[in-house]
């Protein structure tokens, strides 16, 4: 597999520049050309066993992931899907076949935009796009997972004014954003702009060793977005896509940082600490109710929410 190349917006190349957290993200190394671990995919979370239509990823009853574009403003080096990202973009037949797939099941209530990074869509474009998912009426929630304002903050303003028509489904939007030097003045002023324009915002971030695993850097992420209307969602166990073991915290780890923060932050900033089990059993708590060590101390065990037990690496 090939790895999609290093790219990085002049927003970012002067963040880089000054942080060696965002540096660490978006700079391409060595690293990741370190022999592959046996437990490392290029699918780790089996997006592909669970695709029913180009650009559809349907894994979970009540929703879909769409992915409109493969392409994203800034390349994160160590992103799951990083031999996809960077090309492709799902044509009108292959958006009129999801949205009838939808229409069909009335027990999706929620479709999630996902990529690669829906808003570098050209703004009309993916204005037009959740004019029509709003128009399906079984479906009450719009999601969309972005990383532009982080990565390109004047264009995600400017994205933000074009998505401001009211719409009946309420419209979500999940900001990947993994340490508090990300959230500069311009970053800050994408935020509000997005809520401004309607959007109720989250915070989705990933786990990274040398990035965000300690829990001062943890805590205070979590309390700026709180501070600023975010609220921490999801912090995500690195999923075990090949070149990227130098990112990886261990499961044990990263247990104890969400037990830190437990007992330090507020309720309203705390994310849930979830992996998703290799192979497309979708995504659980990553705490002792769903994943225990093994009694022999070399492996974990990962029960989906179906009760299913997986072996995990950690
Ligand atoms: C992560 C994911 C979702 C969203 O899951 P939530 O727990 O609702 O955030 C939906 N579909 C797929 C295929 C996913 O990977
Ligand atoms: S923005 Fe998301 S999809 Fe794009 S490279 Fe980063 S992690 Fe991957």
């Amino acid at each position: 597999m090939s790895a999609a190349p290093e790219k990085l917006t002049p927003h970012l190349r002067a963040l880089a520049a000054r942080s060696p957290a965002v540096a660490r993200q978006f700079l391409a190394s060595a690293e990741e050309e370190a022999p592959a671990d046996p437990h490392d995919g290029t699918d780790p979370i089996g997006d592909a066993a669970h695709s029913p239509l180009p650009g559809l990823v349907h894994r979970y009853p009540d929703r879909v992931l769409l992915l409109p574009t493969m392409a994203c403003a800034a390349h994160c080096r160590f992103c799951f899907r990083r031999d996809r990202v960077g090309a492709g973009r799902m044509g009108e037949a292959e958006i009129a076949a999801a949205l009838a797939y939808v229409a069909a099941r009335p027990q999706i209530r929620e479709v999630i935009l996902s990529g690669g990074d829906p808003m570098t869509l050209p703004a009309a474009a993916l204005a037009d796009l959740i004019r029509r998912i709003d128009a399906l009426p079984s479906v009450d929630v719009i999601r969309i997972h972005s990383r532009l304002p982080v990565a390109a903050p004047e264009a995600a303003a400017k994205a933000a004014s074009v998505l401001n028509a009211e719409t009946r489904a309420a419209r979500w939007l999940a900001l990947h954003v993994n340490h508090p030097d990300e959230l500069t003045a311009e970053t800050r002023a994408a935020i509000r702009a997005l809520h401004r324009a309607g959007f109720a915002l989250v915070s989705q971030t990933v786990l990274l060793a040398g990035v965000n695993d300690d829990a001062p850097t943890l805590a205070e992420l979590f309390r700026t977005l709180t501070g600023l209307g975010v609220k921490p969602y999801y912090l995500h166990h690195l999923d075990r896509t090949v070149g990227t073991a130098h990112f990886r915290v261990p499961l044990d780890a990263g247990r104890a940082l969400a037990e830190a923060l437990r007992g330090s932050l507020s309720g309203l900033a705390q994310p849930t600490y979830v992996l998703d089990i290799p192979g497309g059993f979708g995504k659980v708590w990553a705490t002792a109710a769903f994943v225990e060590p093994d009694a022999d101390g070399a492996g974990w065990t990962a029960r989906d929410a179906n009760g299913g037990a997986h072996a995990y690496p950690g």
